[in-house]
């Protein structure tokens, strides 16, 4: 059967069943609670845009050590007061983000004059990160304007957050961040 000829006898069904006075309201909202009746309901946030929906994401599996459970439904969290339960296009996807093979897991670093990525621990990075802050921040620093007058910022570095970050973590980056004297900063949050 050609797609086109699917959809239209499709169509006709649904219009079919309304016609002879099945609630077909009360059909999706029981296939719904079949796909969910068994899971486990985490909520969190959409990680896509600044609107930061809230969103439910349910799991199947025994939670036993090492069994990673499977994420099998996502949808929008009603009592989110940004987005009551409803999700764009793309947060309404993210299921088939989170189970996406090519999705990374781990940090990865091309190393200079190398023409790969290489896998490496969350520890080396974080290391490699430090290391990167210390010493651009030791060449670029700048205690003094033009004028003379003291400023102690960072030019070299620039910061900017995530859109689920949340308001305390926002905080915490903005003290580091002020600390180190970075001028250029920004956050997308609106958690
Ligand atoms: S669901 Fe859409 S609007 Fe909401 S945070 Fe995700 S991308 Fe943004």
């Amino acid at each position: 059967m050609k797609r086109r000829t699917f959809l239209k006898g499709s169509a006709a069904a649904v219009g079919g069943a309304a016609a002879l006075g099945f609630d077909l309201k009360q059909a999706r909202a029981e296939m719904r609670e079949l796909k969910i009746a068994r899971t486990t309901e985490t909520r969190s946030i959409c990680p896509y845009c600044a609107v930061s929906c809230g969103v439910i994401i349910h799991t199947l599996g025994d939670k036993a050590k090492n069994v990673q459970s499977s994420v099998v439904h996502v949808e929008g969290d009603p009592d989110a007061p940004i987005n009551r339960g409803t999700l764009c296009p793309k947060g309404a996807t993210l299921r088939a983000d989170i189970n996406n093979p090519n999705r990374l897991f781990s940090p990865k670093v091309r190393r200079p004059g190398s023409d790969h990525w290489e896998e490496i621990t969350w520890d080396e990075a974080i290391a490699k990160i430090a290391r990167h802050i210390k010493d651009t921040r030791d060449k670029t620093f700048v205690a003094k304007n033009a004028k003379g007058l003291l400023v102690n910022r960072t030019p070299g570095l620039a910061m900017i957050g995530g859109c689920t970050d949340t308001n305390e973590f926002n905080y915490l980056q903005w003290k580091f961040i002020t600390a180190l004297g970075i001028p250029y900063r920004d956050s997308q949050a609106r958690v």
